[in-house]
């Protein structure tokens, strides 16, 4: 087919140029320039090749600059998370691990009755770690992960978001085992018809669908809005919840000790807990931040100059740092957000 010609000899002539310019300069990727362009082409090109240098077949009809666009930008070869570093929801990481993780380690025992579900959906506030899950998926099962926004396929890609759909899950299935995570996925599966909403808007999310098929995982703060179709084909549904009082005292100790600056009391741990009802785990990031530069700043007040300053010379956090923190760094999910995850996690969501 014609569009299959067109891309073998694209990539054939693009592999030309990375050996033109390597016997040129020796050098391959040291300059920005339309041939380091090539050359970084030929290079993704090359690496979804199989071993019998083809490309596979999926992939030929599609445009190489979108393949490359979802091999360089959307694609995370080390997600770099793994369940350790992700506080609490051990009932979520539990679920995750039997219907996503071994099935990608074992696909041979996951057939017939065990075949997994297909989708899976993670919803709650925002900064409660779904996106951490999601990428320690992919560090436990040794998977590619891809992230994508879902709303960056509706505003950036306008007109070209089918493709670049075709593009992703193409490449994931040359990568596997695979996980894609789609952020914000409420924002494409939405059941708002607003007046807006186009025939290319309806085709995306229907094809979005059908590809879904085969994959993993999404995550939305909106859960909502998801129309029923979108919640038939995820049928997993996990409510990842704000940080109970151990899990907010674990994010603030294992920060605080990574940089060797915890020396807080069993009673000031407390406190703080007491202190950060209704806190997400970003938030929790932020004030451990926050506190963070109260011995930096103290330092400084008493005359030594940045360039000077040692380690030493800084005092490790303290409650008082916490609590002047805490002025600062509001949490920022609402009580009535809350009430409505917790309602459509009675209504919707899956209980083991
Ligand atoms: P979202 O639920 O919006 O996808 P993320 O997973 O992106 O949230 O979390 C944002 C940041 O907040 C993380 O990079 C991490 O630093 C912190 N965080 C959130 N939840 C947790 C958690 N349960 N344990 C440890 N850190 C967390």
């Amino acid at each position: 087919d014609a569009s299959g010609n067109g891309f073998v000899t694209a990539r054939a002539k693009l592999e030309m140029d990375a050996r033109q310019r390597r016997g040129l300069t020796g050098s391959p990727s040291a300059s920005v320039s339309p041939q380091s362009d090539n050359i970084n082409r030929a290079m993704v090109l090359e690496m979804l090749c199989g071993a019998d240098g083809e490309l596979p077949e999926k992939l030929r009809n599609l445009e190489p600059r979108l393949i490359e666009h979802v091999s360089n930008e959307i694609m995370d070869r080390d997600p770099n998370v793994r369940w350790d570093d992700i506080a609490g929801l051990e009932h979520a990481k539990k679920c995750v691990t039997e219907m996503v993780i071994w099935p990608l380690l074992r696909p041979d025992i996951f057939k017939g009755c065990r075949s997994p579900g297909r989708g899976l959906l993670l919803f709650g506030p925002p900064g409660t770690g779904k996106t951490m899950i999601g990428k320690a998926i992919a560090g436990e099962a040794k998977a590619t992960f891809f992230y994508i926004s879902a709303s960056s396929l509706t505003s950036k890609w306008i007109g070209e978001g089918e493709k670049l759909v075709r593009a992703l899950f193409g490449v994931a299935s040359c990568r596997q085992p695979a996980v894609i995570f789609v952020d914000e996925i409420d924002s494409l599966l939405s059941q708002r018809k607003s007046e807006g909403e186009h025939e290319s808007s309806r085709r995306l999310k229907t094809q979005f669908l059908i590809e879904m098929e085969g994959f993993d995982s999404g995550a939305t703060n909106r859960p909502q809005e998801l129309d029923e179709a979108a919640r038939r084909r995820l049928t997993k549904r996990l409510y990842i919840p704000l940080p109970s009082s151990e899990a907010r005292a674990w994010i603030v100790r294992n920060l605080l000790e990574k940089d060797g600056l915890f020396k807080l009391s069993k009673e000031e741990i407390d406190t703080i807990c007491n202190l950060t009802e209704g806190y997400s785990g970003s938030d929790m990031k932020n004030l451990v931040k926050d506190a963070s530069m109260g011995p930096l700043r103290e330092a400084l007040k008493q005359g030594i100059e940045i360039t000077k300053l040692k380690k030493e010379d800084m005092r490790p956090v303290t409650l008082q740092d916490f609590e002047k923190a805490l002025q600062e760094v509001r949490p920022s999910v609402s009580l009535s957000e809350l009430g409505t995850y917790d309602q459509w996690n009675k209504q919707f969501g899956s209980l083991s």
